[in-house]
């Protein structure tokens, strides 16, 4: 027998968390909510009963079974459609009120519900005390107290959930709702029997008394019975006054808040925590977006500027530059192997992939930061100090989760923009989403920064402040448009209390991340630097086709021309950096491998110039900004354009998106690199011309006023009232 449990709960009540103690699993553990729009599945660890296990279905997190989010929607759906054998219900132990809410919910599902009152320990260290048996009394299903942080609890728990999963045994909602609605859902529940799943029937009922459309629609009743139904709502909603939803909404907050005065004893004198105290500074109105400026600045720099260089360096120079290098070399040599297989295997591969992997300690360093800051709580306050700035151009602060996400890689950020419900909000966010510097363009930040800056320190922490001043810019620009035009969506989140996350959640954190990318280099990135290494060897020389002598002969060199006088006026117009760029367009990581191959990264430890040498010879540093400002914010990978596609759904759409990105990249490219060379170097010409009609021309877009017919865009939600 297999044996099936989900895990419901409130986003941040800590589910991934004991989803992850449960099965070893390692998914990603965040506190924003829409960071498990999928439901996932594991086996649960440590159940071990012969010839059985036991699956657990982590769900997204919801605050209700309405039909109103996708979240909502994704779980209700699973819960209703395949019918787990129990439900664990985890609840914030410090937020009971709100947590709760949704387990009377859960309760009416007709499935045997566990509930796992997790963050015990946070409840004792605030010298709280719950009841847990009166609790499990009153709300009629078994509670157990968990710290799924700290692993107390687990066992039981899982113990106690198979076996009400085993026996079936329903609990029995003790929550009645008032004389006149028990009557009209009994009526409902009569009127709808044999319809539905018996043991359902309760949970269908309240909800067709809330006309809930989808479950209408699921139910397909005919409209005679649709007609008798409402009338039993209608004189219900009489005697109440007020409306039906609002009805079981206020009964359910009224049972619950019985319940809390039954088995919860909160702290006499309420003293503001420590947290708070934090939050009065960190997201205060002036406070806080130089904090955060100050924060990235310091994640930026000493990753990739002090510490990761460090390291970077050491395997650069130490490990690639004097023994891999040779040795590859040497020992080839002393084999016999053919000349061009030799090149292949050190400038071609050893040169491109060896050039990527040097970067792996600074990247690992800046996912240990990021790690770090989501999960102490911080970044969850960045949500909330986004929300005010974008709520002034009309975008909410749920558009600056994805990106939040995106920082680690473009492809789930973009997917995590599933959970804004308002499409137009959700397409642009698609389109933003990649300009924040994912994982992948973090080698070509730190090679341009340290070997074109000098290691200079505000290039890196620069990359990350264009990327968000791209977005909120083009947030901007695109919501004065017709097609984007509307309020922003209500934002609600809740900060959990900020605490020290622990040293294996983070090293996990960044090992996931760091794995996937060193994956992708003895792939993607190992098959497109043979392909850059055959396309710069071979080519016409002296009238025959064969291995080339210049690499100015190459095919490569020929495909980079044709196409290297589009980035003339961005200052890069060499055929070496075209390639670069457009072999970024397979994976970003590919910018830097062909650099390492067309300036000879694999040959630095024979003529002993430093690593890097000549390609800092090769462009100025203006130049090279622009280059790096190019590529962080043109088209993104492959990878991430695909999650653009299946997101946006629809071909214009997805041209719409890369060729903004593109543009916009050219455009800023090509202001940095105009402007920059006429304070530079003094050089004034027609593209100085141009890069100040441009600024024009966006400041003009970026400070017109809003249409007045937009402004009364009122953006309602799916039952035609505003939510808040
Ligand atoms: P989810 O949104 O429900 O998946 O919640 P997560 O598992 O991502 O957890 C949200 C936050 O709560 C994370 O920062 C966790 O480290 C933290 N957390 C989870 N369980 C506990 C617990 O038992 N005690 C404490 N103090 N923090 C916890
Ligand atoms: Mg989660």
């Amino acid at each position: 027998m297999k044996v099936k449990i989900a895990l419901a709960g409130n986003p941040n009540s800590g589910k991934t968390t004991l989803f992850n103690a449960l099965t070893g699993s390692n998914q990603f553990v965040g506190n924003w909510p829409g960071v498990t729009v999928e439901k996932k599945e594991g086996k649960i660890k440590g159940y071990t009963a012969k010839g059985e296990e036991a699956i657990l279905v982590d769900l997204p997190g919801i605050y209700s079974l309405s039909p109103y989010t996708l979240e909502e929607v994704v779980s209700r759906n699973f819960l209703i459609g395949e019918k787990p054998d129990a439900i664990i219900n985890i609840i914030d132990g410090t937020n009971l009120e709100r947590n709760l809410y949704l387990t009377t919910q859960l309760t009416e599902l007709g499935i045997p519900v566990i509930i796992a009152v997790n963050m015990m320990d946070l409840v004792k260290k605030n010298g709280e005390e719950l009841n847990v048996d009166r609790l499990s009394r009153d709300i009629g299903c078994k509670v157990v107290e968990i710290s799924a942080l700290k692993g107390d609890g687990i066992d039981q728990l899982i113990q106690r959930a198979v076996a009400i999963a085993k026996t079936g045994k329903k609990n029995q909602p003790a929550h009645r709702f008032e004389g006149c609605v028990e009557h009209a859902i009994a009526h409902i529940e009569e009127a709808i029997s044999g319809k539905v799943d018996q043991s359902m029937e309760r949970w269908y009922a309240v909800k067709l008394f809330e006309r809930d459309e989808k479950v209408r629609e699921i139910l397909n009743l005919d409209s005679a019975l649709l007609n008798h139904i409402e009338e039993d709502i209608v004189s219900c909603e009489k005697e109440m006054d007020d409306d039906a939803e609002s009805i079981i909404t206020g009964e359910r907050y009224n049972y619950i808040g019985s319940i809390i005065e039954d088995c919860y004893k909160k702290r006499v004198k309420k003293q503001m925590s420590t947290s708070d105290k934090i939050d009065r500074i960190v997201t205060n109105r002036f406070l806080a977006l130089p904090i955060f400026a100050v924060v990235m600045f310091i994640v930026y720099y000493v990753s990739v500027t002090t510490v990761g260089s460090i390291l970077t360096d050491w395997t650069n120079d130490t490990l690639f530059g004097e023994w891999i290098l040779p040795a590859a070399q040497s020992g080839l040599e002393a084999i016999g192997c053919a000349d061009w297989l030799t090149g292949l295997l050190v400038d071609g591969i050893i040169g491109g992939v060896g050039a990527v992997l040097g970067f792996v300690p600074q990247m690992l360093v800046l996912f240990i930061f990021l790690a770090f800051l989501e999960g102490c709580g911080y970044m969850a306050r960045i949500a909330f100090i986004m929300d005010r700035i974008f709520r002034k151009f009309g975008l909410s602060g749920k558009s600056f989760i994805p990106m939040l996400i995106g920082t680690g890689c473009g492809v789930p950020g973009v997917m995590a923009s599933r959970t804004i419900e308002n499409d137009r909000d959700r397409k642009m966010t698609i389109m933003t989403t990649t300009f924040i510097p994912c994982g992948a363009k973090l080698p070509i930040i730190a090679l341009i920064a340290g070997a074109l800056f000098d290691g200079a320190a505000w290039v890196a922490p620069s990359a990350y402040f264009v990327g968000i001043a791209a977005i909120i810019c083009s947030g901007i620009i695109l919501k004065k448009t017709k097609m984007f035009a509307g309020d922003p969506a209500p934002f609600v989140m809740e900060l959990p209390a900020y605490h020290l996350p622990t040293v294996g959640n983070v090293l996990r954190s960044m090992w996931e991340r760091g794995w996937s990318f060193i994956k992708k280099a003895g792939t993607i990135i190992l098959l497109s630097t043979i392909f850059v290494w055959f396309a710069q060897s071979f080519g016409f020389e002296s009238g025959s086709f064969g291995m080339v002598e210049d690499m100015d002969n190459s095919i490569l060199a020929g495909i980079g021309s044709a196409i290297a006088w589009i980035f003339t006026p961005l200052g890069w117009g060499d055929w070496k950096s075209a390639v670069a760029a457009i072999t970024g367009l397979v994976a970003k990581e590919n910018v830097v491998g062909t650099f390492g191959i067309l300036y000879g990264f694999g040959e630095v430890a024979e003529d002993g110039a430093e690593i890097w040498g000549t390609l800092a010879g090769s462009m100025t540093a203006v130049a090279a900004y622009s280059f790096l400002v190019f590529n962080l914010l043109c088209a993104p990978c492959f990878a991430a354009m695909g999650a653009i596609k299946r997101e946006m759904n629809n071909a214009k759409w997805f041209w719409f998106a890369i060729g903004y990105q593109t543009l916009l990249a050219y455009v800023v490219s090509l202001c940095v690199y105009q402007i920059g060379t006429l304070i530079t170097a003094g050089t004034f010409g027609i593209g100085t011309v141009v890069a100040f009609l441009l600024v024009i021309g966006f400041i003009y877009l970026l400070f017109r006023p809003y249409k007045e017919s937009q402004k009364l865009t009122v953006q309602k939600s799916i039952d035609g009232k505003v939510r808040a």
